[in-house]
């Protein structure tokens, strides 16, 4: 370990009160102490450090902000951290070509403010935007309640700068959404947490900045109704770029405990639902919408300026912080349910007894379905209760994390409930990009 003290281009720390924030991110999974947390500064550090993990045998671990929630950045065994929070370079927009090109260390908040001061718009918006990094929305391939409109991470995705198992930083992609020369090794990076390699850098797509929102607070006068609501818009030629959704348990809470904003709503459950085309504020939009929504609506708010809009957000946003506070060792799981079965998902659940609560995207099916009492269950009975909530959701067409991805919370789960064909290809990859496994070991695969 001496030779890691000695270093390049990087500030290594070893104090052990030092090492313990890095032993969790935001998921409940705490893992070992690493070995140390090195951050590099240059690509001189990471060629040593590739060179030394394989010499010496300890596995590399990336971190961003730690704000994941499937443990990806935890340790495990004989573990360094490389944490890419001093990773160098600067967010440079490219009008010409509709990209930007940042470092991982950026926080997307700076991204996405960045974009926006030329007139531009990166979309992925997880509801972490404010403190994770870059690297780790590429990583995870993050989402976020835009994701019904504008897609997932990977969708901006252009190019990829990453650091593989021969220590070097090489590039993949073009600051062009054309580019067919074969597999794509840059969308192979973006989602593969960290098992494949190091991500130091990319080149993400731009949009042109919306003008115009219309948000609106949906408080719903039977539950129910709210879940056909996704495919009857649709159906009328509408696209939300943001379709949220609290149950009667969730709402409950947050009328009971929450900010002023959520004590004074009626209704069984909540929707909050966004439209950013050009023409959505016009009295015709807003008309046509009223008439759609009228039926199942407890009350219909629209903001009319952007304080009112940013008071409706900010209930969505503190929705997970709150109900940690107040449940401290909940378990929040991130299933997808095709939007077609979202009725047949919750009568399902409900008849399986599994105590729940749920929130989340309604617009793409991504359901945040938490275990309030997760602490108090005995560890097996937690186990059968979530094998049973990932079963429901695959056997009605969907998966079991939208978001998240399954680092360490889901590892086992994603091992036991997919088609062995897929696990093989995936491991078949580790060995062939990182043969000594030096990536991320024990995650995903
Ligand atoms: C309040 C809250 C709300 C959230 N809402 C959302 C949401 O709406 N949508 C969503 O998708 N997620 C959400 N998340 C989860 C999390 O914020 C996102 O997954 C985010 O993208 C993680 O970024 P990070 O920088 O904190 O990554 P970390 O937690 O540090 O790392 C996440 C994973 O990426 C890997 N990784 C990190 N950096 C690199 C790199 N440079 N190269 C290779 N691998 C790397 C890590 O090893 C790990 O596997 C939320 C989290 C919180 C706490």
């Amino acid at each position: 370990m001496d030779a890691l003290l000695r270093l390049p281009e990087a500030t290594i720390l070893t104090d052990p009160d030092a090492l313990a924030p890095f032993q969790r991110d935001e998921s409940h999974v705490v893992g070992p102490a690493p070995l140390a947390v090195v951050r590099p500064h240059g690509p001189a550090a990471l060629r040593e450090l590739v060179r030394l993990a394989r010499a010496e045998g300890f596995g590399l671990v990336p971190r961003g902000a730690g704000t994941g929630k499937a443990g990806g950045c935890v340790p495990t065994q004989r573990t360094v951290v490389v944490d890419l929070s001093a990773w160098p370079g600067m967010i440079q927009v490219s009008p010409q070509d509709l990209s930007l090109t940042a470092p991982v260390s950026a926080l997307l908040r700076d991204v996405k403010a960045t974009a926006g001061e030329a007139g531009l718009f990166y979309p992925p918006d997880p509801n972490s935007w404010e403190s994770c990094a870059l690297g780790g929305t590429l990583a995870t391939n993050a989402g976020g309640p835009n994701a019904c409109k504008y897609g997932m991470t990977r969708h901006w995705v252009l190019g990829l700068d990453a650091l593989l198992a021969d220590g070097e930083i090489h590039r993949f992609g073009i600051p062009s959404v054309k580019a067919n020369t074969g597999p794509s090794l840059a969308q192979l990076l973006v989602g593969s947490e960290g098992i494949f390699g190091l991500i130091v850098g990319a080149t993400l797509r731009l949009t042109p900045q919306p003008r115009e929102y219309a948000t609106l607070l949906l408080p719903v006068k039977r539950w129910m109704d709210l879940l056909d609501l996704p495919g009857r818009l649709s159906a009328a030629g509408f696209l939300p770029s943001a379709f949220e959704f609290f149950d009667p348990a969730v709402l409950a809470e947050l009328r009971a405990h929450g900010p002023d904003e959520a004590r004074r709503l009626p209704g069984e459950a909540l929707a909050i639902l966004e439209f950013d085309e050009r023409g959505c504020t016009s009295d015709d939009f807003l008309e046509s919408l009223a008439d759609l929504l009228g039926p199942v609506a407890d009350g219909l708010e629209i903001a009319s300026d952007s304080r009112q809009r940013n008071a409706i957000w900010a209930v969505r946003r503190m929705t997970s912080a709150f109900l940690k506070e107040r449940h401290p060792k909940k378990v929040s799981e991130d299933i997808v349910v095709p939007r077609s079965r979202l009725r047949e998902f919750f009568e399902r659940l409900e008849r399986s007894g599994i105590p729940s609560v749920s929130y989340g995207h309604l617009g793409d099916g991504n359901l945040h379905v938490n275990l309030l009492a997760a602490g108090d269950t005995p560890h097996d009975e937690l186990e059968a209760q979530l094998m049973t909530l990932f079963r429901l959701a695959i056997e009605l067409g969907g998966t079991l994390s939208g978001e998240h991805g399954i680092g360490l919370a889901k590892r086992e789960a994603f091992l036991a409930l997919t088609d062995p064909g897929h696990i093989a290809a995936l491991r078949a990859m580790k060995r062939a990009l990182d043969p000594d496994g030096i990536f991320n070991p024990g995650k995903v695969i």
